[in-house]
């Protein structure tokens, strides 16, 4: 383990359970609220299967818009937290750059291209003109671009763009050198970082008052934040198993970091819309002639540190085919695999648990590490008793937060299905489209019979619920004690 003398404390006011993006960045914001305050983090230091580690890190706002993310209030209000989230990052990166690694760039890109080809299904076109009606009625900069002009993209001629548009004020971090940086800051600034994992959250008479490690060492706290990830409801069932919180899901993600050897570096980030079950295609240039392709999506009954081979497949082919032919000569370095916390209802659980002196921040999802710097605003002013700026929308006691109909998510689970369907090149000639959708549509009824479910999900959710029998009793628990 890393410094023994790092294990030595025996109690904090603070203590954070999880060393990814939310967990130091609240360490962060708590630090400079009270510097004399005594603050612990604890997490392995290889986060190993954490999200944070495996992201692209693209500071994705606008980029990140589907054509469900404004049709309702709270959709809104969830999309107004990236926004705002948004406004912080260049203080941030201003404010860590001198702890950064050496010789190296916090921001690795300063906008991103969203290209339209030819390979998505009818989904692609309508989340790109989604995102286009979201610049303009936020009034952000945005302009048309010839693909041809991007540097670096190179797609194969079956895989060209037809549409292409440039976002000038999104682009994207170095998710790995971030984190080195807050580690390096927050040490600096006295906090302690614990190179170790948390096998039970410690309770007396209702209250939590500290944490085990694996090895049996204790830490007393006053106040102890889960930010564990994906690893934090089962975390939180060893304080108790009376709270029926909202599940949250695994969703495991590939992406690799790779050097170029042929061929013109990408110098913007490159995507496309959010399409089949998760975000799209992307490659997020990593200075030095590498780069991060990414990245998959699966939601999974527990976290895990695997890989699919089919997402290997994905990542690779598609990386070649839709972005870059030279990708084909790329070394790879790492395959990172990281699981994003998913929420039942997709939305965000940061706030006080009804057990006294517990504090939970996960679920972000796809565009968590982009939301961090103001996740740990709102817990800074909630642990200080004041009302933080993200509102009741998170708070983690809520009921489920219904965004559609079940007639609507049928019909976007069969949108999502036929896009995966053509992505990965699926054929059948016996059987057109139209045929294939309501195929999607039956399958998606039934999951729906078989809940019982008044309202609709998200359609990776209700892929999940299918796919995996723990997963949907995992739902069915949930549902019948809410
Ligand atoms: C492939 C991929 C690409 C992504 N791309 C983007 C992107 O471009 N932009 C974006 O904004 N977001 C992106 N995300 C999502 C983003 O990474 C997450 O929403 C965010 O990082 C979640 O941060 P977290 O701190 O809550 O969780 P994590 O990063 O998972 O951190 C949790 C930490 O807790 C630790 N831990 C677990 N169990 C214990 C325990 N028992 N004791 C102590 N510590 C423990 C883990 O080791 C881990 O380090 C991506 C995610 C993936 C997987």
């Amino acid at each position: 383990m890393q410094a023994d003398a790092d294990r030595r404390i025996t109690e904090a006011d603070i203590l954070i359970i999880g060393n990814g993006a939310l967990g130091l960045f609240a360490a962060e914001a708590l630090a400079s609220r009270a510097p004399t305050r005594k603050i612990a983090v604890v997490g392995p230091a290889d986060r190993e299967a954490g999200a944070s580690q495996a992201a692209g890190a693209m500071l994705g706002c606008f980029g990140e818009v589907t054509t469900d993310t404004l049709r309702t209030d709270a959709g809104r209000q969830r999309f107004g937290i990236g926004v705002e989230a948004h406004k912080l990052w260049d203080k941030t990166i201003a404010r860590l750059q001198e702890f950064a690694p050496s010789g190296s760039s916090l921001k690795v890109s300063s906008d991103t291209y969203v290209v339209l080809n030819s390979i998505g299904h009818v989904l692609d076109s309508h989340n790109f003109k989604a995102i286009i009606a979201a610049l303009n009625e936020y009034q952000q900069p945005w302009s048309e671009a010839d693909p041809d002009t991007i540097v670096g993209f190179n797609p194969r001629p079956d895989c060209r763009a037809f549409g292409c548009i440039r976002l000038h004020d999104e682009g994207a971090i170095d998710a790995r050198a971030v984190l080195s940086a807050l580690e390096k800051k927050l040490k600096y600034e006295g906090i302690h970082l614990v190179d170790h994992s948390v096998r039970k959250i410690i309770t007396q008479q209702g209250t939590a008052t500290g944490v085990e490690l694996q090895d049996g060492w204790t830490i007393e706290a006053s106040t102890v934040v889960l930010a564990a990830g994906a690893q934090s409801e089962a975390l939180l069932s060893t304080a108790s198993t009376d709270i029926n919180l909202m599940p949250t899901f695994p969703g495991l993600g590939l992406g690799m970091l790779a050097r170029r050897s042929r061929g013109s570096a990408f110098d913007s980030v490159v995507r496309t819309p959010n399409r089949g079950f998760g975000c799209g295609l992307h490659v997020v240039p990593q200075g030095n002639n590498r780069e991060y392709l990414g990245s998959t999506n699966r939601v999974v009954h527990q976290v895990m540190n695997v890989s699919w081979l089919e997402d290997l497949r994905y990542l690779s082919k598609y990386s070649m085919q839709q972005l870059d032919e030279n990708i084909a000569h790329h070394q790879v370095e790492h395959w990172l695999r990281g699981n994003r916390p998913i929420t039942f209802d997709g939305f965000p659980l940061v706030g006080w648990l009804p057990i006294p002196g517990l504090y939970l921040m996960t679920g972000t999802f796809r565009d968590g590490y982009h939301g961090a710097p103001l996740l740990a605003t709102h817990v800074a002013d909630e642990i200080e008793g004041k009302p933080g700026p993200l509102g009741a929308i998170v708070k983690p006691t809520r009921s489920a937060i219904v965004t559609r109909t079940v007639d609507e998510s049928i019909e976007e689970y069969a949108q999502h299905s036929i896009a995966t369907w053509y992505e990965v090149g699926s054929d059948s000639c016996e059987m057109p489209t139209r045929t294939l959708e309501e195929f999607y549509r039956d399958r998606a009824r039934r999951i729906y019979d078989e809940l019982e479910l008044g309202y609709g999900i998200g359609p990776d959710v209700l892929w999940y619920a299918f796919g995996d029998q723990a997963g949907a009793q995992h739902i069915r628990t949930y549902l019948s004690a809410a």
